[in-house]
């Protein structure tokens, strides 16, 4: 039975829904379909007078330079920014997915932005003058702007989807994903890795009765993955991932530069305005050489020259690095360079000679090169998008969960253990933990639904882990387990690692949701989410506002001696700033406030802790 759609736009009925397939880049991001009549998949183009070179490409940089005024601007429109605001034009958004600051705090020096240093676990946020963002609301930014693009060349509503993550994405960078999706308007239908896009742009997977091992070889500008990927009946299964998330195009354009300025030896390459200049010829050098033997050029009247065999030197070390990450890769999934049936390139770096020459040489198998290394992601994406549509007949659906599992956390919010989509069977666990010391019990309320708040949610089920033994706040670990059997059936268990304490409930997830309400319910997700993002960011704010007031109350009873008069009163300004903002509605200002008293207690806390250490110290033979 063929799909029928109305396109709420025109009014008129589609024969198919569109699902679009989204590579949600570190660098650049693009969007693909399968094309309705070719039935082949496609890269969507579209000139948007921003890129340099003016010709139509499918590539969208992922950057988004917000205006004095806050308005975002995605994308090559926002690329000039990037040398002339860099404090206000966010790169690599990618990076920050799930991360909290302690994730990052050494590669601060990294990006040219505002990260917000509130020197936690909790998740990190980019201050652009008075707002913060999350990385959810900046790849949301991202994803929008994919969609109006999708919009635009499709001419019909764009309103599902499916996204691709690094096969390496915890939960966390998953659910931070999906967010961002919704947040653009998007239902994300699946996530899928990469490597699994990749394959299935050459049909590997596709043919259930075909058993293969693939390496996944992705080179980009900024980052190097390899991840090794069985399919078995159709089924891919990760068996490990490696690389190296600092190693990319940018480093050869690097040596490059260091390389021209070694042989020129003049002042004038050391000039900083030449810097840029230089970064930007090398990168043109190493594209000419990755079809001519020799490059020739010049700035401001000085020649320039590399030939492929000394490029060829110039990167064989990193080569050499991404290699060493090769074996590791194959020495984790216990496999050797034989058990490997294909290698699939990925990334614009692929393009170099040398790396096709490196990687088949080591893995002495086929190597897949013939999809353009910047689109095959995408198209994989698409591919699978069109598995889900059900436009592929020949392609068998597995039995998935309609709606998500979770449970509420802290403020009403819903943590999702198992997102929608799913396949069945299925298991999750994360690990919680007490907010109050000596907390003896744990209440696990489990809820259905793709609501931010529960109490938007279909609750399912409820019970009471007790007996958890006297521990301060923070403590014990309780894991909540969920399990889906093949029956759809979900047993549900916590656990506090620490003591063993344990108890467990079944449920059943389905009972009495009928596919009606099960839209229903789909559509409300869509409509609210920017509300309910914005709510659970609120939400969010405030749980960490307290928590911060609370460890400063509890430093400031153990260590008020240590601290200058001037200090005491400071910190009490500022905790009764953050009080008055935690009653208002205003997440930028919880976050101001939360970092104005960070600030202000950071060189106090640093030097108390020296003392103790100092203290712990003393007497101690070394
Ligand atoms: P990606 O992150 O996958 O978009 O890859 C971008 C990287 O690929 C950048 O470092 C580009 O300089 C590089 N790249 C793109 N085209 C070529 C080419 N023809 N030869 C060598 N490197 C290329």
């Amino acid at each position: 039975m063929a799909k029928i759609a109305i396109n709420i736009a025109t009014g008129s009925l589609q024969q198919e829904e569109i699902i679009v397939g989204i590579d949600l880049g570190t660098t650049n991001s693009l969007v693909a379909i399968i094309h309705p009549e070719t039935k082949q998949p496609v890269a969507l183009k579209e000139y948007d007078g921003g890129s340099a070179s003016g010709d139509e490409s499918p590539l969208v940089p992922s950057l988004v330079y917000f205006d004095p005024a806050s308005n975002a601007v995605v994308g090559n429109r926002a690329k000039p920014f990037l040398l002339s605001e860099p404090e206000r034009t966010i790169f690599s958004a990618k990076r920050l997915m799930g991360k909290s600051y302690n994730d990052l705090k050494n590669k601060g020096s990294f990006f040219s932005y505002k990260i917000m240093d509130d020197g936690t676990e909790s998740l990190v946020k980019v201050q652009v003058g008075e707002k913060f963002y999350s990385p959810v609301d900046l790849s949301g930014y991202i994803l929008k702007e994919l969609k109006t693009r999708a919009e635009h060349i499709l001419k019909t509503p764009v309103t599902k989807t499916v996204i691709t993550v690094p096969a390496y994405f915890n939960d966390a960078q998953r659910q931070a994903t999906r967010d961002a999706g919704r947040l653009a308007g998007l239902d994300v239908l699946r996530i899928i890795n990469e490597p699994t896009a990749a394959s299935l742009s050459y049909g590997f997977g596709l043919n259930k009765e075909e058993n293969k091992t693939i390496a996944v070889y992705d080179l980009g500008g900024g980052t190097f993955d390899i991840s090794i990927l069985r399919i078995t009946a159709g089924i891919f299964e990760v068996l490990s991932t490696n690389g190296d998330t600092y190693l990319g195009g940018d480093d050869m354009d690097q040596a490059i530069v260091s390389y021209w300025k070694e042989q020129a030896a003049a002042p004038w390459a050391n000039d900083a305005a030449m810097q840029q200049a230089l970064r930007l010829k090398a990168e043109e050098a190493k594209r000419h050489l990755s079809s001519n033997e020799l490059f020739t050029g010049e700035i401001n009247g000085h020649q320039l020259e590399l030939s492929l065999d000394q490029f060829n030197n110039l990167v064989s070390p990193l080569l050499e690095k991404t290699i060493n990450s090769c074996t590791a890769a194959l020495k984790d999934a216990e496999l050797t360079k034989a058990d490997i049936d294909e290698v699939v390139l990925v990334g614009g770096s692929t393009r170099v000679p040398l790396v096709k020459k490196t990687v088949g040489d080591f893995f002495g198998s086929h190597v897949n090169d013939s999809v353009n290394p910047d689109e095959v992601v995408a198209l994989g994406a698409a591919i699978q998008a069109d598995i889900l549509a059900g436009n592929n007949k020949d392609l068998l659906l597995l039995d998935i969960t309609p709606l998500s599992l979770g449970i509420e956390t802290a403020g009403g919010l819903m943590d999702v253990l198992i997102p929608r989509n799913a396949k069945i069977p299925q298991k999750a666990a994360r690990q919680y933990t007490t907010q109050i010391d000596g907390q003896p019990g744990m209440r696990i309320s489990v809820f259905q639904g793709e609501r931010d708040l529960v109490k938007d949610n279909r609750k399912l089920a409820e019970f009471n882990l007790s007996n958890i033994p006297g521990m301060p706040a923070g403590m014990p670990k309780v894991e909540v387990s969920f399990l889906i059997n093949a029956d759809g059936i979900l047993t549900v268990s916590a656990k506090e690692l620490r003591s063993g304490v344990e108890q467990a409930i079944e449920v059943k997830p389905q009972y009495g949701l009928s596919d009606t309400d099960v839209e229903k319910m789909l559509l409300e997700s869509i409509t609210h989410a920017k509300d309910d993002i914005a709510t659970r960011a609120l939400v969010e704010a405030r749980t960490e506002g307290e928590q911060l007031l609370k460890t400063t109350e509890r430093f400031l009873q153990k260590n008020a001696t240590q601290l200058s008069q001037e200090e005491l009163l400071s910190t009490a300004a500022a905790m009764q700033a953050l009080q008055l903002a935690l009653t208002m509605e205003d997440k930028d200002l919880i976050h101001k406030k939360v970092e104005e008293l960070n600030d202000i207690s950071r060189p106090y806390a640093e030097r108390v802790m020296d003392q103790a250490v100092a203290g712990a110290m003393k007497g101690k033979a070394i």
